[in-house]
């Protein structure tokens, strides 16, 4: 329970790997605020199960960040996780994609982190972890905006770092291939057209063939991983992109 008194902000946490980090986090003490979209009862059997908060914004938006970031109050641990993606080739890429790709995936770090770094500076002690991809190292065909955005945030990561260094603050990005969540089932039948491919395909020939594990990552590993960048023992880790990809980059 070191996290105790500490406060924790997971944007995108109402699924998937957020929700995973949340409860990691909560797990070892940290008081949770929730962020993303969903069904009210959905969010309120969450905001339950995780003793949190949750506070409404779309963070596509440069208001609907500020608003998250004044509903949640000061942080100790922000974890940019929202993020969303589309498969088009670039000639038929819509444009109203790209931008809120770049928004959400890139743009809403940006926000969140210049809020939340006056009372990290404050208190001496912050963690920012911002959840990247194997897509931030890595290019693949038809995914413009998700790969350009996340090299993006890469390298706002690593400027945060090199920022904050000599105030107790890191920011890292873990960096995971694929994790078996609705972001990835939802690109399924987009990959099929692009590539003509059936599902299956997709899964095996697409999607696992790039991990060479050949096993999806679990949402689990990746809030153990933001564990591990709260603890002590991570206070020298900063301004890395930690993979956690099967292997992937490593190719
Ligand atoms: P997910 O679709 O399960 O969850 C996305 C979360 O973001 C949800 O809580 C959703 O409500 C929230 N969200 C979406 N649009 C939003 C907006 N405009 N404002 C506020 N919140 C918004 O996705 P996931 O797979 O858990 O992905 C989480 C992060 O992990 C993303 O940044 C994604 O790029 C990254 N990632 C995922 C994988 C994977 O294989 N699933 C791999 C590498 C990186």
């Amino acid at each position: 329970m070191f996290l105790q008194g500490k406060r924790a902000l997971v944007t995108g946490s109402t699924s998937g790997i957020g929700l995973a980090i949340a409860r990691a986090l909560r797990a070892e003490g940290a008081g949770i605020v929730l962020s993303g979209f969903g069904e009210p009862d959905a969010i309120a059997a969450l905001c339950a199960e995780l003793g949190a908060r949750h506070v409404p914004g779309d963070l596509s938006r440069r208001e609907g960040a500020e608003a998250v970031m004044a509903g949640a109050g000061p942080v100790d641990i922000l974890v940019n996780n929202a993020g969303m993606q589309h498969v088009a080739p670039i000639e038929a890429f819509p444009v109203e994609k790209w931008d809120l790709i770049i928004a959400l995936n890139l743009t809403a770090a940006f926000h969140t982190s210049r809020l939340a770094v006056p009372h990290m500076k404050h208190a001496g002690w912050g963690r920012i972890i911002n959840v990247a991809s194997a897509h931030s190292l890595t290019a693949s065909p038809f995914k413009a905006a998700y790969v350009a955005a996340k090299h993006g945030l890469a390298g706002l990561t690593k400027t945060l770092a090199l920022e904050l260094a000599t105030h107790g603050i890191t920011a890292n990005c873990i960096s995971p291939g694929y994790v078996w969540t609705p972001l990835v089932e939802n690109q399924i039948p987009d990959t099929m057209q692009a590539r003509g491919m059936t599902r299956d395909q997709v899964i095996e020939d697409v999607l696992l063939v790039c991990q060479p594990t050949r096993r999806f990552v679990q949402p689990g590993d990746v809030g153990a991983m933001a564990v591990f960048l709260c603890t002590e023992a991570a206070a020298n880790v900063t301004g890395a992109n930690m993979s956690m990809d099967g292997g992937w980059t490593a190719e």
